[in-house]
C-alpha cells in the first residue's frame, strides 16, 4: 500500500505519496510521478489515473494502452482491486456485498439506490473495537483498519455493479473511521479528487473517540459529520455504548461544537430508538434541551434487530412520538429507515451469516 503520511491539512492531497503498492488510492501527480519514476512520459500517469478511476482495470496486464514491454515490467504490482466473495439484493433494490481482501479477510458494503441517488455504505475496518451492545459488528471483534485502497474499492465496486455513478458515501458499514483516521481521510480525498464525488456528499459516522472530532475538524474537509449518540444521558450512554465510559457526553458535545464553529458545517446525531429504553418522551426533552441553539440535525435510527441482543424496536406511533417531542422544541428531526435485507439489514449481520454457511459468490 501507499505509505501514507496524511496527517495534516486537506489541502495536501496532490501530495498523496507516489505509489510503492497498490495504485488505487494514488492521486493523478502520484500516479504521473510513479511512471515517471518508470522512464515513461508524463501522460502514462493520466491514462493509468482513467484506467483505475473510471474503466475499472483490476491489472496493470490489462491497461491495453500502455507499452505491451512496460505492462510486462509492471505485471507484479497490484491495482488494489478486492475479490467479490458474495452479492445479495433486498427487493428494495439494495445490494450487499461482502468483499474478499488479499488477506482473506471479508468486510461488508452495501449500495442503496433511490431514483435520484447512489449511495454506498462504506465499512473503514474489519470488525470493529467498540463493542456497542446493539451493534452486530461490534459482536465479532476487531481484526483490522481498512487501508486506502480498500475503502476505494467497495466504492468502485458499487458503481461497477450498478453502472450508474455513485453519488453519496456514507462511512456507516464496519468499523470506526475516527480509529483509522489516515487511511479514511486519504479515502475521501481520493473520493473526491479521482473519483469525482463531492465532499459534501460523504458522510463520516463516528461514535466518537475523545480528541478526534477536533483531529478531523482541522483538515477543514467538506464532509458531514454524523455522531452517534444514541441516548440523552451519559447513564444510558454508558449503558448502550461501553466505550463511553471515559468520555462524556457533555465533552462529546462540546467537541461537536467546535467542529462546526471551525468548518461551518451542521453536524447530525444519530439516535437509535430501542422500546422502552431512549424513546420516552422524557428522553426527547433530555435531547432537545442538549441541542438547543445548537447547528444540528437529529437522525432517529428505529433498531434494526439483530441476533445477538434483545432489544426491540419501538412501534411506529411511539417513534411519531418521539419525533413530535423533538420538533415541538423547535429541533430539526429525520427519521432513517434501513434499507436492505430484512434479517440481514443491520450492518455485520451479513457477514456473520455468509460466514457460517461459507458461501461462494453468486
Ligand atoms: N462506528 C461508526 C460507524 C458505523 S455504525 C458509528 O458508530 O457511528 C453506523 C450507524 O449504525 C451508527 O449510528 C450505529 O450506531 C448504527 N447501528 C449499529 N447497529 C445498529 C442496529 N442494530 N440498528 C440500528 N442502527 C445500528
Amino acid at each position: 500500500m501507499l505509505a501514507n503520511n496524511l496527517t495534516q491539512s486537506s489541502d495536501h492531497q496532490d501530495q498523496r505519496p507516489p505509489a510503492a503498492g497498490p495504485l488505487l488510492g494514488a492521486s493523478l501527480e502520484a500516479l504521473t510521478a510513479w511512471a515517471q519514476q518508470h522512464s515513461q512520459p508524463a501522460y502514462r500517469g493520466k491514462q493509468l489515473h482513467q484506467w483505475i478511476y473510471q474503466k475499472g482495470a483490476r491489472s496493470l496486464t490489462e491497461i491495453s494502452v500502455l507499452p505491451k514491454q512496460w505492462r510486462q515490467a509492471v505485471a507484479h504490482i497490484p491495482i488494489g482491486r478486492s475479490a467479490l466473495h458474495y452479492r445479495s439484493e433486498a427487493p428494495d433494490g439494495a445490494v450487499k456485498f461482502l468483499l474478499k481482501l488479499t488477506d482473506n479477510q471479508v468486510i461488508e458494503t452495501v449500495g442503496i439506490p433511490t431514483a435520484k441517488r447512489l449511495t454506498v455504505c462504506v465499512s473503514s475496518q474489519v470488525g470493529c473495537p467498540m463493542a456497542c451492545n446493539f451493534c452486530a459488528t461490534g459482536k465479532g471483534g476487531f481484526i483490522r483498519n481498512l487501508q486506502t485502497h480498500e475503502i476505494v474499492d467497495q466504492v468502485l465496486t458499487v458503481q461497477e455493479d450498478f453502472q450508474r455513478r455513485v453519488s453519496h458515501i456514507v462511512f456507516m458499514g464496519m468499523g470506526e473511521p475516527l480509529l483509522n483516521p489516515d487511511s479514511v481521510i486519504a479515502a475521501i480525498h481520493c473520493l473526491n479528487q479521482d473519483v469525482g464525488i463531492s465532499q459534501r456528499s460523504i458522510t463520516l459516522s463516528t461514535v466518537g473517540i475523545p480528541g478526534r472530532i477536533q483531529q478531523l475538524a482541522a483538515h477543514h474537509l467538506q464532509v458531514t459529520l454524523a455522531v452517534s449518540l444514541h441516548a440523552s444521558n451519559q447513564t444510558q450512554r454508558e449503558q448502550l455504548i461501553p466505550s463511553a465510559r471515559p468520555y462524556r457526553i457533555e465533552a462529546l458535545l462540546d467537541e461537536c461544537r467546535d467542529y462546526v464553529r471551525l468548518t461551518g458545517r451542521r453536524v447530525t446525531f444519530e439516535y437509535i430508538l430501542l422500546a422502552g429504553l431512549n424513546d420516552c418522551p422524557e428522553h426527547a426533552a433530555e435531547l432537545a434541551s442538549h441541542l438547543r441553539g445548537f447547528q444540528s440535525h437529529i437522525n432517529l435510527i428505529p433498531y434494526n434487530p439483530i441476533a445477538e441482543a434483545d432489544y426491540k424496536r419501538p412501534s411506529y406511533k411511539r417513534i411519531r412520538a418521539f419525533v413530535q417531542q423533538l420538533e415541538t422544541r423547535n429541533i430539526a428531526v429525520s427519521v432513517r429507515y434501513s434499507r436492505g435485507l430484512d434479517k440481514e439489514a443491520a450492518c455485520g449481520q451479513l457477514r456473520a451469516s455468509v460466514a457460517d454457511q461459507n458461501s461462494p459468490a453468486h
